[in-house]
């Protein structure tokens, strides 16, 4: 199966290797020159411009920022869905607005074009892994097309609905992600000005009730001040954005994501856009005056 690849940053670079090992014959392309040349290194074509990755492929895979990317890419001038072959598949693996991704299949469906929306979950040690969660929208006999090669990038691969519903369910994963930080940081800031260790809250509640694969991640980060990113802040801010507008569109009560991304914007503000998102604990720092450590 030919593969066209767009976007080879932190997530789409190891997604790509993982094709590769497979054996699928991939073309990539992304704006930076250099991470095409690490991936064309490991066996795949590079592609000069977007469109170059739909030569003869049978499907288009997008790994981007955001929504106007993903739009873009795929439907602005020089868009790659015009040039795709009728009855190719393009399935979109960025995180972006749900909203987004119908609008931008009904205007590929002009073009014969299916599309799926699979977004993942896991960060970029799973993706190096293959391990990822991959939710995906979009008609089941698509989905069934695609599972076995969606399967080299990810541990699961489940289908929530018609398309849309990949990014639905990646927002409520990001929704309980920001949360989930913002409790963890609340919780040790609290134990430790209380004149406990955070690594003995941590190693004491990890196995309990209060336990998640956030806290695993993310205490040991806290506590070493290792704030590389993993997933940044400003992605996080992108994603909570899209989740006020999908809540506000179906008149969902967020009280909690709004609060959290308060504290991110602050964040933000601070110059910590580009760390991981598990910097949020300075949110509590500044707070306090207390600085989290092992
Ligand atoms: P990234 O910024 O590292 O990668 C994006 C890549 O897209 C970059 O290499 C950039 O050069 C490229 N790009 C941007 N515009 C382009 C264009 N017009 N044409 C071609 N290439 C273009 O981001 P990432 O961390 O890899 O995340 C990608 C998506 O996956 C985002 O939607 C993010 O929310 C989501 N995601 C990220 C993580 C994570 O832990 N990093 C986890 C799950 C999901």
């Amino acid at each position: 199966m030919k593969i066209g690849m767009i976007g080879l940053g932190i997530m789409g670079k190891p997604m790509a290797r993982n094709l590769l090992k497979a054996g699928y014959d991939l073309c990539v392309f992304d704006v930076n020159p250099a991470v095409v040349a690490e991936v064309a290194a490991a066996g795949a074509t590079a592609a000069a411009n977007a469109r170059e990755t739909a030569k003869n492929a049978e499907v288009v895979l997008t790994m981007l920022p955001n929504s106007p990317h993903v739009r873009s890419v795929m439907l602005g001038k020089d868009g790659v869905g015009a040039v795709m072959e009728r009855g190719a598949t393009f399935i979109d693996m960025s995180s972006i607005n749900p909203i987004d991704s119908r609008e931008i299949a009904a205007e590929l469906a002009g073009y014969g074009i299916e599309m799926l929306d699979a977004p993942v979950s896991g960060g970029e040690p799973k993706a190096i892994d293959g391990t990822l969660s991959i939710m995906v929208g979009g008609k089941l006999e698509v989905f069934h097309k695609y599972r076995e090669m969606l399967s080299h990038m990810g541990a699961s691969v489940v289908r929530c609905g018609e398309v849309g519903a990949g990014n639905v369910t990646k927002l409520c994963n990001q929704v309980i992600v920001a949360i989930n930080i913002a409790a963890l940081s609340e919780a040790l800031t609290l134990g430790q000005l209380a004149g406990v260790a955070p690594e003995a809250i941590f190693e004491a509640i990890r196995g309990g009730l209060a336990g998640s694969t956030v806290m695993n991640a993310k205490a040991p980060m806290m506590m070493d001040r290792d704030f590389k990113p993993g997933f940044r802040i400003d992605l996080h801010i992108k994603d909570l954005n899209n989740v006020l507008d999908a809540a506000k569109s179906v008149d969902a009560p967020v009280p909690l994501t709004a609060q959290v991304m308060e504290m991110m914007k602050v964040l933000h503000k601070d110059g910590e856009g580009i760390s991981d998102h598990s910097v949020l604990v300075k949110f509590y720092e500044k707070l306090s005056g207390e600085e989290i450590h092992r």
